[in-house]
């Protein structure tokens, strides 16, 4: 390994390997849904806090009117008094105003304020809809850091994000105290660590922070995902392709209900409309340019045998290769929609609840993050760009940071896998998290030393 100022700033973070890997196991432990990630937000911002991170919450992270899908102030309620129970500072909790959950860590590196260049990291926070399974042979449960929140669970690896990013945190401080204390002013910028919620679904965690301005002013933009892609612990890529642009609906068919034998020509039959709607999406004609894909994921309603229904609900997505072919897709599914529910003279009701940009890796950043990599990592499996075939909602931030001259990449650290991403069984290799947060480190020493 090369003898570079981040490595030193790594060896005077005295057992950092091993913290990040407690920080995993802890969020592992408590893991927290879209827009209530307060427990997860509120020990982020305590150690931003007392790292010396100038830090960024509430209204002044995120744009409350780019949220979407929250859950019920009830459900929001209980996970802000659990958060509390389990020891989160009131105060940083009560920050979080009405659920934004949102934390941006800033550290300067130079005499001003804003100083150039800047160098933004993105990890997200939040877990997923899922029962955690209680048995040995899931190592989580096995070594007694399995989810205490009942149906819900990290099973796509933010749990590691997020102590990767603390371990980032931890040693860029560091960092920033030689950078002082030698007085040469080694390294010149700004770096924000952009702490986000809600990337799940495409519920406008990205969205709502990019639509504050947060990454307008960003030169390099770095997100980052374990075992996407890259499947064995140790590969790294530098850059991502194939990101699927996605667009997330929910469609509600109304009609009227009567009895199904005795006045069946009164009723208008919402559960023939969006049965009608389901097998004509999924038989849609695709493109001939890109792949494409739609999904009906959910179909709920009716309330007896005998009544014809009278409402439905169906929840589907649609991605495309890129956004143009997704909005291709989108485009026809909605005709599809209209088309059924005019078919048996019910009403449909249309609401897009998640959507996502495709965008691709600037190859000049990843072919300098690659080279970096090289010298850190001699032995690893180092490609410049893989393959990601789903989405993230940190191509907003890409695409922002595009339009704006700036260069941003989506990278990929390899970890071998117990279980598909989503799956019941997901658990990644933990020796993953130090090699991330080394190398997130080391890529940003250089960014900022201009090398
Ligand atoms: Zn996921
Ligand atoms: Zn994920």
């Amino acid at each position: 390994m090369q003898d570079s100022v981040a490595n030193c700033a790594w060896q005077c973070c005295k057992g950092l390997d091993d913290k990040i890997i407690e920080w995993r196991r802890d969020f592992h432990r408590y893991p927290e849904l879209r827009w209530t990630e307060f427990r997860t937000a509120a020990l982020i911002a305590r150690h931003l806090n007392q790292l010396g991170y100038k830090v960024i919450m509430g209204k002044q992270a995120q744009d409350p009117a780019s949220r979407r899908a929250m859950l019920g102030s009830e459900e929001t309620q209980a996970a802000k008094a659990r958060a509390l129970a389990l020891g989160a500072d009131h105060s940083l909790v009560d920050a979080m105003t009405d659920g934004l959950t949102g934390v941006i860590g800033i550290l300067s590196f130079g005499t001003i304020d804003g100083s150039k260049p800047v160098v933004a990291l993105r990890f997200d926070m939040d877990a997923i809809a899922q029962h955690e399974p209680r048995e040995d042979r899931h190592r989580p449960y096995k070594m007694g850091f399995a989810s205490q929140n009942e149906g819900i669970m990290h099973a796509c690896g933010h749990d590691g994000h997020v102590a990767i990013g603390l371990g980032v945190a931890e040693a860029l401080a560091v960092m920033v105290k030689q950078n002082v204390e030698t007085g040469n002013a080694e390294m010149c910028g700004t770096v924000k660590l952009i702490f986000q919620p809600a990337e799940e679904g495409a519920h406008g965690g990205g969205q709502s922070i990019v639509n504050v301005g947060h990454v307008d002013d960003v030169d390099y933009f770095i997100a980052c995902h374990i075992g996407m892609g890259a499947t064995s612990t140790g590969q790294i890529s530098t850059g991502t392709k194939d990101f699927l642009a996605t667009t997330k609906m929910d469609a509600v068919f109304k009609g009227i209900s009567s009895h199904a034998g005795g006045k069946p020509e009164l009723g208008k039959n919402a559960l023939l409309a969006a049965s009608s709607a389901v097998l004509n999406l999924h038989a849609l004609s695709r493109h001939s340019e890109g792949a494409t894909r739609v999904n009906v994921g959910v179909i709920q309603g009716g309330s007896a045998r005998n009544i014809i229904c009278d409402n439905v609900k169906l929840e589907l997505e649609t991605r495309g290769a890129d956004s143009r072919l997704n909005d291709f897709l989108q485009g026809r599914a909605e005709l599809v929609l209209a088309g059924a529910a005019s078919m048996h003279d019910v009403v449909m009701e249309l609401s897009i609840v998640g959507e996502c940009p495709g965008a691709t890796s600037d190859p000049e950043l990843s072919k300098k993050i690659a080279e970096a990599c090289r010298k850190l990592w001699p032995n690893n499996d180092i490609r410049e760009i893989m393959s990601f075939g789903a989405g993230d909602d940190a191509t907003f931030y890409m695409q922002r940071v595009h339009e704006n001259g700036g260069k941003a990449t989506y990278m990929l650290f390899g970890a071998d896998l117990a279980d598909s991403h989503h799956g019941r069984y997901f658990d990644f290799d933990e020796r993953v998290l130090p090699i991330a947060a080394r190398t997130l480190v080391t890529v940003t020493a250089d960014l900022l030393r201009g090398a």
